[in-house]
């Protein structure tokens, strides 16, 4: 249950240090004004595959994963671990053992994200579980402080209606817009959306399609 991983009361306790020791080698400097922070976030990151990817794509800007399966976190950070100690990769790049749906502020001050990432999240089929859904209308409200004016919101899905129900959710929000396709297309993170992913990768080699939405946060 959630009483099993320490959740920080405030952005400001999570501590960098521990996270990314290469960009902040002293201990326990906070995330505070002037200082760099954390600007794109994994929701659901399951076992890294985006993340190691971001990584040498933007070596510069800190990235967290947020996932909640205990022992799927552990292969992150020992994966992470070995990245950084065989390549000198992944300095970056962190995870946390955490529930995105209900504690996302507690990590991440208002307008901090520059990109949030939701890939292959678990569908809930049953209309009962809709609410479970890591996309919803209220959710919606959450991930828009925590974004900043101009970030971006990209969700991938091999579900149909799960593609439908995200896409519909971020549509009738009113500080999200859709991104044109040619902008879709000329972004570089778009690329590597499925390939990236072990879950992606699981779509391309059954030769499933995929579904995906990306959006802007937009000024009120
Ligand atoms: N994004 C990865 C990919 O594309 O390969 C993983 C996709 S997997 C189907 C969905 C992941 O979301 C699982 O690893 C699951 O444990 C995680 N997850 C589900 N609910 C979550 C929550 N509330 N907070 C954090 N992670 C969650």
């Amino acid at each position: 249950s959630d009483s099993h991983f320490p959740v920080p009361i405030k952005p400001s306790h999570l501590s960098l240090s521990h996270h990314y020791p290469h960009f902040f080698p002293s201990s326990s400097p906070d995330q505070s004004d002037g200082q760099k922070r954390i600007e794109f976030a994994d929701i659901g990151c399951g076992f890294g595959g985006l993340l190691v990817t971001l990584s040498t794509m933007y070596p510069d800007t800190l990235m967290m994963g947020m996932e909640i399966r205990d022992k799927v976190t552990e292969y992150v950070k020992e994966r992470i671990k070995a990245l950084r100690a065989s390549l000198g990769s992944c300095h970056n790049v962190s995870v946390i053992r955490t529930n995105s749906m209900k504690y996302l502020p507690n990590y991440f001050d208002k307008g901090q994200l520059s990109k949030m990432f939701f890939l292959f999240p678990d569908p809930h089929f049953k209309e009962k579980n809709h609410r479970r859904r890591v996309i919803s209308d209220s959710l919606l409200d959450e991930y828009a402080y925590v974004m900043k004016v101009g970030g971006m919101v990209y969700a991938v899905t091999d579900v149909e209606e799960l593609g439908e129900w995200m896409s519909g959710c971020l549509e009738r929000h009113c500080l999200f817009e859709r991104v044109g396709d040619d902008e879709v297309e000329a972004d570089p993170v778009t690329k590597v959306l499925e390939s990236a992913t072990e879950e992606g990768q699981k779509v391309i080699r059954n030769g499933g399609q995929t579904f995906r939405s990306v959006f802007r946060r937009v000024a009120a």
